[in-house]
């Protein structure tokens, strides 16, 4: 159930509303829209009498919410949800552009990255410090020195940097050097950890599960809203399927379905779901031509002694020559 208010509803009349609403044993979440305030009432065990709150003063009127998220739905907030993050606004129709190695491996290797993404256009760095591997005996990532490398990176060229909690136990120390927090698509479901990052300040990325669909991710999104953040970016990395051209498939009618579901930003990462180069330079293409709202890329100096995802990695003149066309069909079409 949604109570939206007339335009300009006074603070007091607000707080008034949300009072009553939790009088009732509800919990109120008031959303601000782009000229009036909603309130979400959330808890509700069976359906809420509208009654109950249609003559509240400056209540406009009382919605039903029909879908079983809420606080990432469209039906709670039309709008599209703005994320800031450095230079970079994600949901506001820019594409911007995230990229770096699979995994932070030295210093030098990520500074050496982080400066050409930079001057390609790039606006967050990525990089993964903590890596879920299939395999115990791959490499795992440096952890937290991995974080200081990442840190080093921001400090030098002020890109923000993005990368990925692994699990609760580690995510003080992750949110303590990240600008946004990644949450990886084997631990979609994982709700301990999207319950902590929704306690987060940090913006999160959300990845997709790798069979997940599309009510199960933004449910899990719905997490991390509940606990009180409202920063969560979507991104699509391919699903599990049958085919053995590509790691994955790159599902992109779930760009639009999203849009429609949800008014939170959704990025798409064609390297993962690629799993090769020669691919992810296309399904960018496509990516900017659909109107997400942005990409994440893999880019490694040296991709052939990359200690992950080497083969899905683009050489620093590739990811510059895709970046120009990225926002050449962008501007065309994406908007
Ligand atoms: C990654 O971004 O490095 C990563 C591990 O991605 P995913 O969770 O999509 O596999
Ligand atoms: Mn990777």
């Amino acid at each position: 159930m949604l109570v939206v208010m007339e335009k300009g509803t006074s603070e007091e009349k607000i707080q008034a509303a949300v009072n009553a609403i939790e009088k009732r044993g509800y919990t109120a979440r008031p959303i601000p829209g782009g000229d009036r305030v909603s309130i979400g009432i959330l808890h509700n065990k069976g359906s809420v009498d509208a009654t109950h709150f249609l003559g509240l003063d400056g209540v406009k009127e009382v919605i039903p919410v029909t879908k079983p998220y809420k606080l990432v739905s469209r039906e709670f907030k039309q709008e599209n949800t703005h994320i800031k993050v450095g230079d970079a606004v994600f949901g506001n129709g820019s594409f911007p552009v995230v990229a770096g190695p699979c995994a932070v491996e030295s210093e030098e290797q990520v500074m050496s990255i982080a400066k050409s993404i930079k001057e390609a256009g790039a606006k967050l760095f990525r990089g993964g410090a903590f890596k879920p591997r299939t395999s115990p005996y791959s490499f795992q990532g440096l952890g937290k020195q991995g974080l200081k490398f990442l840190a080093k990176v921001r400090e030098e060229t002020g890109l923000p940097v993005v990368t990925e909690v692994m699990d609760v136990e580690n995510f003080d120390l992750v949110e303590e050097y990240a600008d946004v927090v990644q949450i990886g698509t084997r631990n979609m479901q994982n709700f301990s950890l999207l319950r902590r990052a929704g306690k987060s300040k940090r913006p999160v990325i959300l990845k997709r599960g790798m069979s997940a669909m599309l009510q199960e991710w933004l449910m899990a999104a719905e997490y991390i809203m509940e606990e009180g953040n409202s920063n969560v970016i979507l991104c699509e990395r391919g699903v599990r399927t049958f085919v053995r051209h590509s790691r994955n498939t790159l599902d992109l009618s779930v760009v639009p379905a999203v849009k429609k579901e949800s008014h939170l930003p959704i990025i798409v990462d064609p390297s993962h779901a690629a799993g090769v180069r020669d691919q992810v330079i296309p399904l960018a293409y496509a990516s900017a031509a659909l109107g997400a709202d942005g990409v994440m890329i893999e880019v490694h100096n040296h991709p052939e002694d990359a200690l992950s995802d080497g083969a899905q990695s683009l050489y620093p003149h590739q990811f510059f020559a895709a970046m120009e066309k990225m926002n050449a069909i962008h501007a065309i079409v994406g908007k």
